[in-house]
């Protein structure tokens, strides 16, 4: 197994336990929308998927346009995600391996850099993330499940594809960081881990509790 450089975090779902409300969020407001949606629904469908395929979905579902969608469903998310949303179990934990192994880290997802930084913040975790070190598929303006995101992320920080792991709970993050050339670390939260596996994972963890022994980064720590 190569040696890691760099190990690029998803965020919702990964850091961020954001995907529960977003995925009720989006089941609600399409269903007001005309179109029947329950959240396993949402998640099947739409989860790790881009909103303005979505919104081209449920258009074409409905026979007129959804746009309207967008506003709607951004004013409620905002709202909740900015007033409540908790960092993923194990997560704050991992964080601290990586940096103990000395390895380098980023996030890198589908969402406005504002929704990043809006849960970041909410979760506690805005003082650990250089703001540098944030990459948006609405700022380089490709989205998972394409590899662009992640290869940007890498090329930005200097590391090479194949001494990446990418950390994703989503299909479509998992066959991104194959398509970018990476290793992929699934954790299967919402998403079944047969799923992960099926898209391509290398290696699923049930927690992120899990992520520094999958990383070899594991180390036995003695008490002070
Ligand atoms: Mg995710």
């Amino acid at each position: 197994m190569p040696r890691t450089d760099l190990v690029i975090f998803d965020c919702d779902g990964v850091l961020v336990d954001s995907e529960r409300v977003t995925t009720r969020l989006l089941a609600e407001v399409i269903t007001e929308f005309g179109l029947p949606t329950t959240v396993e629904d949402a998640i099947a469908r739409y989860k790790g998927t881009d909103l303005s395929v979505i919104v081209e979905h449920v258009g074409a579902q409905l026979g007129r346009p959804a746009d309207e969608l967008v506003e709607i469903y951004r004013g409620r998310m905002y709202a909740e995600l900015g007033a409540a949303c908790d960092a993923c179990p194990g997560a704050p934990e991992a964080l601290d391996a990586v940096e103990a192994a000395g390895l380098g880290w980023c996030v890198a997802s589908n969402g406005p850099r504002k929704k990043i930084e809006t849960t970041l913040r909410s979760s506690g975790l805005t003082n650990r993330v250089d703001p540098a070190r944030v990459f948006s598929a609405y700022e380089v303006g490709v989205w998972k499940p394409e590899p662009g995101l992640f290869l940007a992320a890498a090329e930005s920080l200097g590391a090479s594809p194949e001494r990446c792991v990418v950390v994703e709970d989503s299909r479509s993050g998992v066959v991104a960081g194959k398509a970018a050339g990476m290793r992929v670390i699934a954790y299967a939260d919402i998403t079944p881990a047969a799923d992960l596996l099926d898209a391509g994972a290398d290696a699923v963890i049930a927690s992120m509790h899990e992520l520094a022994t999958a990383l070899g980064i594991q180390t036995d720590r003695v008490g002070v």
